[in-house]
Order: structure tokens, then C-alpha cells, then sequence
């Protein structure tokens, strides 16, 4: 279904590339403003709890205050601040105090431009196209914000999951609602029962909630089926970097699971049914 320019047409991709830039801008924004917002949301209702009285609180979202400088506080001027140029424009440095940005801001971008570019030229500026839009903005943030801070928002991971329970609605969409669904149910209670078998085992959190949440979305998308190959993919990659890691810095210390569920789910989204027909092959069946 194409809504406005057609697939392999030159002013998808240029819209594709151009949108790309300026959301990677924006979801650089929610990479940093979110987690903050949650902790001061949470330090709030603790004190309250507490019955500690609440001073005044501080006004942070998505919008407020404007982007500015996190060392030096200077505001950032609008040609300071457009997407991937002006990181290369800058060197990485602040104007004002000369201290380096963090490169993964422009990773971000770039990463974002690329791919909705691509995207744009592979499916036309379609339904489909918007679709993955907003879930590759909700994967990009999680995999970022769950490196930096251990954490997956439900902010992200639920709209992930209503974004691919509605999907599955559109006939194009190659999953049906009663599967997507079940993968979503499936894919919450698999994660759940390994955690809780775990935390009886050996006492610890080896998982958070939000691991759950986010297989609960990846199984909208892929249903039941080939959670298998998600749970399998990611666990085999995410075991490998953490012995890399324990190897590297010679002690073991809690990994961010969610990039691997990430990166998991996307093989078994473009090549699961491949990957277990390869295997009931392999096994003669
Ligand atoms: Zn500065």
C-alpha cells in the first residue's frame, strides 16, 4: 500500500534520509531526558511514601528546559544543532566549554538516517514504512538507554507491544492477530518463569521485568513460534559478550540484557523461518 511515493523512487528515499536525521536528532533527546524524568518521578514518590514533604518540584520532560549543554549549561543554537552535520561541524566538542560529545549521539543519527533511508527505497513511504518507523526509534532508545542505565521504560517496551498487536491487524502485516497475540502472552510468561526459577534457584535477579515486557513486544511481531529462536539467538550472543567481559575485566557484572533480546528478535523477524527449517532438516523431520 502506498500512501504517497512508490518503492525504488528517488524522492522516498531523499524524504526517508531526511526524516531519518531529524528523528535520530529528536530520539537523542528521549535517550537522555527519559531515564532522568523516571528517576525524579520515582525520587517524588518515594518522599512521598516516606512522608518526607516534597520540595519544589523540578520541571523536566521531553520539551523542558530547551537543549543546552549538560557541563557548561550554554544554550545550543539552532545551527549547532542539525542533525549529523553539526557533530562533524563541531568535532565532537561543546562551542562554548570544548568538552567532547558523546559520539553515540551521532551513531544515533547516522544509524537512523540509514536506515529509514533504506527503508524508504526498499518500501516506499508506505503504512509499512511508518511502522517500522516507530519501532526502530523504540528498539534504538532501548538498546541505548538500557546500556546506559540498566533499564527498559514501559513507556517503550508497551508501545512497542500495542504497536505490533495492531499491526498484526493490517493483512499485509504477514502475522495474524491470534498469533501475535499468543506471542505476545507467550513471550511475557516464557522470560517470567526463567526468572522466577532462577531467583529460586540461586536468590538473584538474573533478569529485569522489563526483559519480559520487551519479549512480550518482539513475540507481537513474530509470534509463538519463533520465540524459540529469539530466547536462543540472543541468549547464545548475550552468553558469549558477557564471558568476553568477564574475561576482559576479570569479575562478572550485570549486563544489559535487552540489546541481545533486541538483536535476537530481529533475526527471528527476518530469518526465523528459515533458521527452523534449516534445523527440522537438520534433524531429519
Ligand atoms: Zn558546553
Amino acid at each position: 500500500m502506498d500512501l504517497f511515493y512508490q518503492a525504488g523512487s528517488w524522492p522516498a528515499l531523499v524524504i526517508g534520509l531526511l526524516l531519518g536525521a531529524t528523528i535520530g536528532s529528536f530520539l537523542n533527546v528521549v535517550i537522555v531526558r527519559l531515564p532522568r524524568q523516571l528517576q525524579l518521578q520515582w525520587q517524588y514518590e518515594c518522599a512521598e511514601l516516606n512522608g518526607q514533604p516534597v520540595t519544589q518540584k523540578e520541571r523536566y520532560n521531553i520539551a523542558f528546559p530547551a537543549s543546552h549543554c549538560p557541563q557548561c549549561q550554554a544554550a545550543i543554537a539552532w545551527y549547532d544543532n542539525i542533525p549529523l552535520l553539526s557533530y562533524l561541524m563541531l568535532a565532537g566538542k561543546c562551542r562554548h566549554c570544548r568538552q567532547t560529545i558523546p559520539l553515540t549521539y551521532w551513531l544515533v543519527e547516522l544509524a537512523m538516517t540509514v536506515i529509514l533511508g533504506l527503508a524508504a527505497w526498499q518500501l516506499g513511504l508506505s503504512l509499512a514504512w511508518a511502522v517500522l518507523l516507530l519501532a526502530v526509534s523504540l528498539l534504538v532508545c532501548m538498546i541505548v538507554i538500557d546500556i546506559q542505565h540498566q533499564l527498559l521504560p514501559d513507556q517503550l517496551t508497551y508501545s512497542l507491544l500495542w504497536l505490533g498487536l495492531l499491526w498484526s491487524l493490517n493483512p499485509t502485516s504477514g502475522i495474524s492477530p491470534g498469533q501475535a497475540i499468543l506471542g505476545a502472552a507467550i513471550g511475557y510468561l516464557s522470560l517470567w518463569s526463567v526468572f522466577w526459577l532462577f531467583k529460586l534457584a540461586t536468590g538473584k535477579d538474573g533478569l529485569g521485568y522489563g526483559d519480559f515486557k520487551l519479549l512480550a513486544a518482539i513475540g507481537a511481531f513474530t509470534g509463538a513460534t519463533l520465540l524459540p529462536v529469539t530466547v536462543l539467538a540472543s541468549s547464545v550472543v548475550g552468553v558469549l559478550v558477557g564471558v568476553i567481559a568477564l574475561v576482559r575485566k576479570g569479575r562478572s557484572e550485570p549486563i544489559p540484557f535487552g540489546p541481545f533480546l533486541i538483536g535476537g528478535g530481529l533475526i527471528s523477524y527476518f530469518s526465523g523461518d528459515e533458521l527452523l527449517h534449516a534445523y527440522w532438516q537438520w534433524l531429519g523431520l
